[in-house]
């Protein structure tokens, strides 16, 4: 008992301390605690950089690195996923400004956007308002949003990325296969992009039925005329299959883990 109560009590308390930084964080004050990385999204076709997609991390001194599979919950739980994820949105905005000065003008930035963020009624304006600001091209920016917000309210959700999709932006359900959506309701959605778990992307290493089924989420998704992204390849294996099967796109440790702005710039003049 004893036990427990100190392992619940050390849980407790490192919540209350990303907390913490997240309200120092949303109050504005840079600290340098949270920044991005950006992971490269391959373009099968072309073989080249197509997007990098925009990954938050959070590190202080007292916490280490915190995962955003820890901070980003806390962050939806305590609603400071708003000012956050307008940080963030910021940060990934000033990235493709960069990219883009650098000559990469055909590289975009994928974003992630929780649902809390997406229900504000202000989220469409706010979001143009400061592409706006950053001076980029709304073609170039993808919005990542999971399966599991359509469980909230589809129809204004999917209201919502028509407007984002009219104003130029792209929209990507990620984590796709994993949540919510039914193929049935997959044909409606408003959005460009299926991004397939990593789950489906593992079954391609076995020799299991799932394999198939692999195959045949793009073939339907292109079908329903949607673009497919392959998350978290890291074997040739699976990239062989990919492509064999027409996937779009790939992202994941085979091509390269998540990088700092500087090294993502350098892979890009590499490529
Ligand atoms: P996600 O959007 O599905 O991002 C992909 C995750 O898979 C990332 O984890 C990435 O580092 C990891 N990954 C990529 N390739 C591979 C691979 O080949 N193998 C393996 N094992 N993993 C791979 P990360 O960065 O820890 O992010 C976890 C999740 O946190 C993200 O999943 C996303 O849902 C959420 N997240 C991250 N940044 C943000 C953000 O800015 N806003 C919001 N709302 N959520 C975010
Ligand atoms: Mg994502
Ligand atoms: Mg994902």
């Amino acid at each position: 008992i004893c036990f427990y109560d100190q392992t619940l009590e050390a849980i407790v308390q490192r919540e209350s301390a990303i907390r913490r930084e997240l309200v120092r964080l949303s109050e504005g004050e840079d600290s340098g605690a949270l920044t991005l990385q950006f992971q490269p999204i391959l373009n099968l076709k072309t073989n080249t950089i197509s997007w990098f997609e925009a990954l938050a991390r959070m590190k202080t001194e007292g916490l280490g690195a915190v995962s955003p599979l820890e901070f980003i919950p806390i962050a939806e739980k305590t609603k400071l996923i708003i000012p956050i994820g307008k940080e963030i949105i910021a940060k990934a905005l000033r990235f493709l400004h960069r990219i883009h000065a650098l000559g990469y003008e055909t590289v975009g930035v994928a974003i992630n956007v929780s649902a809390i963020q997406l229900l504000r009624p202000d989220f469409t304006s706010s979001l143009l308002e400061q592409i706006r600001n950053s001076q980029v091209n709304p073609h170039n920016i993808d919005i990542e949003i999971t399966e599991s917000v359509f469980s909230s309210d589809y129809d204004y959700i999917n209201k919502v990325i028509l407007e984002l999709r009219q104003a130029g932006l792209k929209i990507a359900i990620d984590d796709f296969g994993t949540g919510y959506s039914s193929l049935r309701r997959e044909k409606e959605l408003n959005v460009n992009c299926l991004k397939i778990d990593k789950f489906f992307i593992d079954q391609l290493l076995e020799d299991s039925p799932e394999r198939t089924i692999t195959g045949d989420i793009i073939s339907m998704a292109h079908r329903l005329g949607h673009c497919v992204i392959a998350e978290g390849v890291e074997y040739e294996t699976q990239r062989r299959y990919l492509e064999a099967h027409n996937c779009d796109m790939i992202q994941g440790y085979l091509i390269s883990k998540p990088l700092d702005e500087e090294a993502a710039i350098q892979l890009l003049g590499a490529k």
